[in-house]
């Protein structure tokens, strides 16, 4: 038992050397990511939870790899905060999504809210607000339509000038979500100090809708306050029709999950937005 125990040891210790080497490699990669045009935007929408319309949608990062094939953000994005790529790539994200919502509103005048996701190493720069103004002015997006996703693992002790950015954004009429809600250690005192206009409730308490009755006494109170508190909640991960109709039954405003819509590369995004115009 002994030696077995070593050899996997080993296994292991090789499995770790090579996915380190190909962290290193895949890295140095991520570095021409965006000049060799290898990230895509994929949309997902957000529906209204009573009428099942679309209310906005969420721009999603993801990497086309020319041999790897679609790499996740869950793996990439981390890598590229680790080396200040998400800078760069993030405004990327931002620039092209702003853009697409433009010309989705141009086609379609739906007044469809565009969330786009924030890392702390973006929110660190000093001239985050400059960037997301240019972007706006750029594009020619109506800045009520650009909702700021802020993850609550990032807290203001990271982010020293976390609130005040997020003032300055909120000031020039863009939106603010409170992303992943629930699972990081300051819910309260972020709701509390952030200018949020939305909350968005976390997968791993709506999975839980039907298995878990504290998961579902949690996201119940969740949608409770923040009604009381004037924000909108928005409930990630919505699978199945049982999530669909406790989080209707229990006043959620809007809906993002499988059980409606995957994210979607811009054309099939398109072809949804034009089939829902005929209806
Ligand atoms: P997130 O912001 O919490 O985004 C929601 C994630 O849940 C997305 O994963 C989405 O595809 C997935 N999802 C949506 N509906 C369902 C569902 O019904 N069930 C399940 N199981 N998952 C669902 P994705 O696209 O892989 O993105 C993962 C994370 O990567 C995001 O989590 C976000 O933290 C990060 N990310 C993605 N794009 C960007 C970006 O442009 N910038 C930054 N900083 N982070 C990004
Ligand atoms: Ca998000
Ligand atoms: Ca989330
Ligand atoms: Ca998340």
């Amino acid at each position: 038992a002994k030696s077995l125990g070593r050899n996997n040891y080993q296994i292991y210790a090789a499995n770790t050397d090579a996915s380190q080497q190909q962290h290193v490699a895949l890295k140095a990669r991520l570095r021409h990511a965006v000049k060799n045009d290898e990230l895509r935007v994929f949309y997902q929408p957000q529906v209204n939870a009573v009428t099942e319309d679309i209310v906005g949608m969420e721009a999603l990062v993801r990497w086309e790899h020319p041999e790897l094939g679609m790499i996740s953000p869950a793996f990439f994005i981390p890598l590229a905060e680790a080396s200040g790529l998400i800078v760069p790539i993030g405004e990327w994200v931002l620039r092209t999504a702003c853009a697409q919502a433009k010309a989705w509103e141009d086609t379609y005048g739906l007044g469809l809210r565009l969330g786009v996701n924030l890392s702390a190493v973006q929110l660190m720069q000093q001239n985050l607000a400059e960037v997301v103004t240019t972007a706006l002015s750029d594009t020619g997006l109506d800045p009520n339509c650009l909702e700021l996703e802020v993850t609550e693992s990032i807290s203001v002790k990271t982010v020293p000038h976390l609130v005040e950015t997020l003032d300055a954004l909120h000031a020039m009429g863009c939106h603010i979500a409170i992303d992943d809600f629930g699972t990081g250690a300051a819910s309260l005192d972020y709701l509390r100090r952030l200018p949020a206009d939305r909350i968005k409730i976390d997968q791993s308490f709506v999975r839980n809708i039907g298995v878990d009755p504290d998961d579902e006494a949690i996201v119940r109170a969740t949608i409770d306050m923040a009604h009381r508190l004037k924000r909108g909640v928005v409930a990630e991960g919505v699978e199945i029709e049982q999530h669909l109709q406790f989080l209707r039954a229990n006043g959620c405003d809007e809906l993002q999950g499988y059980l409606f819509c995957r994210p979607l590369p811009v054309v099939a995004f398109d072809k949804l937005l034009a089939e829902r115009e005929r209806v």
